[in-house]
């Protein structure tokens, strides 16, 4: 591929856990930049990443790392934002975009706007795709492929830069969307959010059932436990920092999904099988639309886009 297809000079990677190492992995297969710098806090990820070859250079240090760059992507979790684009705005060439991929929107830019300067240029990014494993072992440069990027910009974002954070994206395989971080934090609250809180719940349930031994789970877990089991062995940092940031629209959530959980909860009280078999047929509904319209929602914050 020749220099006047790339998108980019260098591109910085801040964190080489899962989705760092995928994107790594992915715009070294798409061969979007001339160079990828990658930064890990921890001597065993940078060992990894050597060992992987996942980045052209990896540091310990955050200024050494975004030095030259005309592309940073924090891929860290959120909790770290702040002290991150703290450290790095110095350093920082002028017309230099950061991006990043986090699950929630609205609080963490919130808390980043006050750190920029006017010439600081920040496109919020978020991949719907992932895994529940962690760690820079656990990417692949497929994970992209086929998945929903939605872009949420600041009011004083220009054109020209979401486009390129758009067709980074799109080089890298993903649909692109653009929505604001509200609406990104309502869609994300329901459709990945709780859905994590419901399995992480469901699964301490289980574990702390004084009359099922942990063993009974193990032996009988069926498909539909199982498939909790994993989401619930989703990164527990990660998960703490996504409820704290997304704490509105999660509430909300909760308490729409709590309404229609006791009325579930009265249906069976009184034996109303007539309503019960009303809302099950019409959640199977759902499930058959979103086949036919050609999405396969397969889990929780590692959503599929459409299959093509
Ligand atoms: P991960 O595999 O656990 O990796 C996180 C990386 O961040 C680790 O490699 C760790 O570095 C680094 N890190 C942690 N705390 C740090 C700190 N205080 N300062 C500097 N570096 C720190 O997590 P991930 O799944 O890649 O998630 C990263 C981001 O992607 C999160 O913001 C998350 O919301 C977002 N996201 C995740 C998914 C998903 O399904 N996993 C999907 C979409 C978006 P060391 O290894 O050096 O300790």
């Amino acid at each position: 591929m020749t220099n006047k297809k790339k998108l980019f000079k260098q591109i910085t990677i801040i964190g080489l856990g899962l989705i760092g190492s995928s994107l790594a992995l992915s715009m070294k297969k798409s061969k979007i930049s001339s160079k990828t710098v990658g930064y890990s806090r921890s001597s065993k990820t940078r060992n990894t990443s050597k060992r992987l070859n996942l980045v052209d250079k990896v540091s310990n240090k955050l200024e050494e790392s975004v030095r030259g760059s005309d592309l940073i992507i924090i891929c860290t979790p959120l909790s770290s934002y702040s002290n991150i684009i703290k450290k790095i705005i110095p350093h920082i060439s002028k017309g230099t975009i950061i991006s990043d991929v986090g699950s929630a929107k609205e609080k963490t830019i919130n808390e980043i706007i006050p750190l920029l300067s006017n010439d600081d240029i920040f496109i919020p990014a978020h991949p719907i795709a992932g895994t529940e494993k962690s760690g820079p072992s656990a990417g692949f440069a497929e994970l992209f492929d086929d998945r929903w990027c939605i872009i949420t910009p600041l009011k004083n974002n220009k054109k020209s830069h979401i486009n390129k954070v758009k067709n980074l994206w799109k080089s890298l395989g993903s649909d692109v969307e653009v929505m604001s971080p509200q609406r990104h934090d309502r869609v994300m609250a329901i459709t990945s959010h709780l859905p994590h809180l419901i399995a992480y719940n469901i699964v301490s349930t289980a574990a702390d059932l004084e009359n099922v031994t942990k063993s009974d789970i193990i032996k009988y877990s069926a498909s539909g436990f199982r498939d909790f089991t994993r989401i619930a062995s989703s990164d527990p940092t990660m998960w703490r920092d996504i409820f704290l940031n997304n704490k509105e629209a999660v509430l909300e959530m909760i308490s729409r999904f709590t309404e229609d959980l006791t009325a579930l909860q009265k249906s069976i009280r009184w034996e109303d099988g007539k309503s019960l078999h009303k809302l099950f047929s019409k959640t199977r509904k759902v499930r058959d639309k979103i086949i036919s319209a050609g999405q396969d929602t397969v889990d929780a914050d590692f959503g599929r886009s459409k299959k093509r």
